[in-house]
């Protein structure tokens, strides 16, 4: 992938993650531009398609675009950074550590991506401290 294209995905986010707001400024793991839509299901190389990611979620969601939402039983889209607004389907917990879905969509996701898994809860916890996170 060019740099330039990596350039603008990075400085279209603000340098966060857009599934989980993780700041590359104070990640240990480095960043990478993920596909929305898998290369094995013809997602494309358009700035369209194209997201900052904290790590590879296509590792963790296969070629999924869909996934369960536990409370209703609904098949629905993950969350979609092209077309979504973040705001609209998460939401900090109270001490700022949890991902909270408002929507089926964000729960869905917050469990088929892994948003709350024990290493990143550990890392906002850390960052709340600084007075770092969430990101402003
Ligand atoms: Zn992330």
């Amino acid at each position: 992938m060019k740099q330039s294209i990596r350039a603008s995905v990075r400085t279209r986010a603000n340098d966060c993650c857009e599934y989980c707001q993780a700041q590359a400024s104070f990640s240990h793991d480095s960043f990478s531009v993920e596909h929305i839509i898998p290369s094995s299901l013809n997602g494309n190389d358009d700035l369209s398609n194209l997201v900052w990611s904290c790590l590879s979620y296509n590792n963790i969601k296969y070629t999924s675009t869909t996934a369960i939402d536990a409370e209703t039983g609904q098949v629905v889209p993950l969350f979609h950074p092209r077309l979504d607004a973040w705001a609209d389907h998460f939401e900090w917990s109270e001490d700022s550590t949890l991902l909270t879905g408002k929507t089926p969509v964000g729960r869905a996701t917050i469990s088929r991506l892994q948003l709350n898994r024990f290493g990143v809860v550990n890392y906002r916890r850390v960052l709340v401290l600084a007075g770092e996170h969430p990101p402003r």
